[in-house]
């Protein structure tokens, strides 16, 4: 038996910056990975967002190229609309936008990386910091008394105690179930994500990507929505839906997307060579359920941390992570590892985390996806909505009057399909979001301006089509 201040269960990107911040703290830390490395299964899964880097500058401006070869930095985003026939029938190229208040993320959407280089550099952190790792080393349980947690117990029956346990062993939690804070998924609150992974050569890469670092391919015609990241010498093109929601094999899905005429054409382009099939489970839920026991707390995708609009769970996972032993060295050092003392934890990740500012819309965000892009009926509709009102007017065959008249008759054929979805879900996400701030938004000089919109529009349209003379 083998005594620490905190054991840590998982080595991915929560578990290590957890082991991290313990060691750093002077804790006694140990943290497990069941991988040969952490890093091992690699996920591929790792856009890194913008808010690493502002939240750890000092530690992230060490992630470069030579630690991390695969690394590769993009700041557009191509958004693919691909109608019911497979045809592309609008391409959306997003960066980041004037609005923006972090300036160096106006330079990058995402910077991308190999989860099979990032998560061995984290672990590393701890390990310089530290922490012990032991790899290739399944913890099989806890370790309870009196109904607290009181350490894990290893497959071979080799026991770590510590009064404080982290559960960072992502969505398949022995933590989550053995301390009784999650028995199973609901089935609409987590999701299967197949995914290929293909090398290309990092010129061709640059050369034709340019500064793309991810593409979203919304898709109408029952396919779910799929996306397709950058690195630096490949890429991966996965898609995901809830548990339930799969009436074909997964692979199926992926497969049509990867042979869309316009995907084909990339793949040879870029001369990208098929290199690995992964399938992972990602939680995707609206709100996290508890997340703290007597002597145990759940970190990153353990707790169901990914953000509820688009799952990016990385850095939910980190901060968690932060937080979490933040308050266990307040209860080493207060010698309290009671439920009562852990529930600080969800207090700070809920009222002083940029996670719980996510989630207080979470439910909002989460039914949004829900209702479009893992929704094949409502994508029917939105796609060539979108299409036609975006990219319509680009069209020479008509005069242009007669074009917006075209464009605005057919948008209003998908009104009434669309209507039920706006309001169910769009208004509640403005209003929900907009809810602390509506006075300032709304400048009450522009309002008369909009209220009177409405009939000055219908006054200067003519009762009957006038005859317009030529000019002599
Ligand atoms: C296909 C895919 C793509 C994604 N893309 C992105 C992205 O681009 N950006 C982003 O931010 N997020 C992305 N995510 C989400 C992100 O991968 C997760 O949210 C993140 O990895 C969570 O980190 P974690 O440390 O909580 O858990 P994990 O990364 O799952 O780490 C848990 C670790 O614990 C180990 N482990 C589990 N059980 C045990 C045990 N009993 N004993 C010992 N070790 C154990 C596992 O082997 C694993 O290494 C993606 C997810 C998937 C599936």
């Amino acid at each position: 038996m083998k005594e620490y201040d905190i054991v840590i269960v998982g080595g991915g990107p929560g578990g290590s910056m957890a082991a991290k911040v313990a060691a750093e703290k002077g804790l006694k830390t140990i943290f497990f990975e069941r991988g040969r490395k952490p890093g091992e299964k690699n996920s591929s899964g790792c856009g890194l967002g913008p808010r690493m880097w502002r939240s750890w500058p000092d530690m992230m401006k060490n992630l470069t190229e030579d630690k991390c070869p695969s690394l590769r930095a993009g700041r557009f985003a191509r958004n693919y609309l691909v109608d019911k026939k497979g045809e592309v029938s609008a391409m959306i190229l997003a960066r980041p936008t004037e609005s923006v208040t972090y300036e160096p993320a106006k330079s990058f959407i995402t910077m991308n990386c190999y989860r099979s280089e990032f998560d061995p550099w984290m672990a590393d952190l701890a390990t310089n910091a530290g922490a012990e790792l032991k790899c290739s080393l399944l913890i099989k349980g806890l370790i309870k008394e009196n109904g607290t947690v009181k350490g894990v117990v290893d497959e071979k029956g080799e026991k770590y105690m510590a009064p404080i346990v982290i559960g960072a062993d992502g969505a398949v939690s022995m933590v989550a179930k053995q301390s009784g804070l999650r028995d199973k998924w609901y089935h609409d609150h987590i999701t299967l994500v197949p995914q290929y992974d293909f090398y290309a050569p990092r010129e061709k890469i640059d050369l034709i990507m340019h500064e793309e670092a991810l593409a979203v391919w919304w898709m109408a015609g029952g396919i779910p929505s799929a996306y397709q990241v950058f690195f630096g010498d490949g890429f991966h093109v996965g898609l995901g839906n809830w548990m339930q929601s799969w009436e074909k094999n997964p692979l199926y899905y992926l497969n049509y997307v990867v042979n869309l005429k316009h995907f084909q054409r990339l793949i040879k382009m870029l001369g990208a060579k098929p290199r690995e099939v992964q399938a992972h489970l990602l939680p995707w839920m609206p709100y996290p359920e508890k997340t703290y026991a007597n002597g145990v707390m759940l970190i990153g995708d353990a707790a169901g941390f990914p953000c509820p609009l688009e799952a990016e769970g990385i850095f939910p996972a980190m901060e968690s992570a932060e937080i979490a032993v933040e308050v266990a060295a307040e209860a080493i050092a207060e010698g309290d590892y009671s439920e009562n003392k852990l529930k600080e934890y969800e207090r700070r990740w809920q009222e002083e985390s940029s996670i719980g500012t996510e989630f207080d819309a979470g439910p909002q965000l989460w039914s949004v996806w829900k209702a479009l892009p893992f929704n094949a009926k409502n994508m029917d509709w939105f796609i060539p909505m979108v299409s036609e009102a975006l990219t319509g007017i680009f069209d020479w065959s008509e005069p242009h009057k007669v074009r917006i008249r075209q464009i605005v008759a057919h948008v209003k054929k998908y009104l009434p399909q669309a209507m039920p979805t706006l309001m169910s879900e769009f208004v509640p996400l403005f209003t929900k979001a907009l809810e602390d701030d509506m006075g300032k938004l709304m400048d009450p000089s522009i309002m008369p301006t909009l209220i009177n919109l409405l009939p000055k529009l219908m006054s200067l349209m003519p009762d009957k089509k006038k005859k317009r003379r030529r000019r002599k």
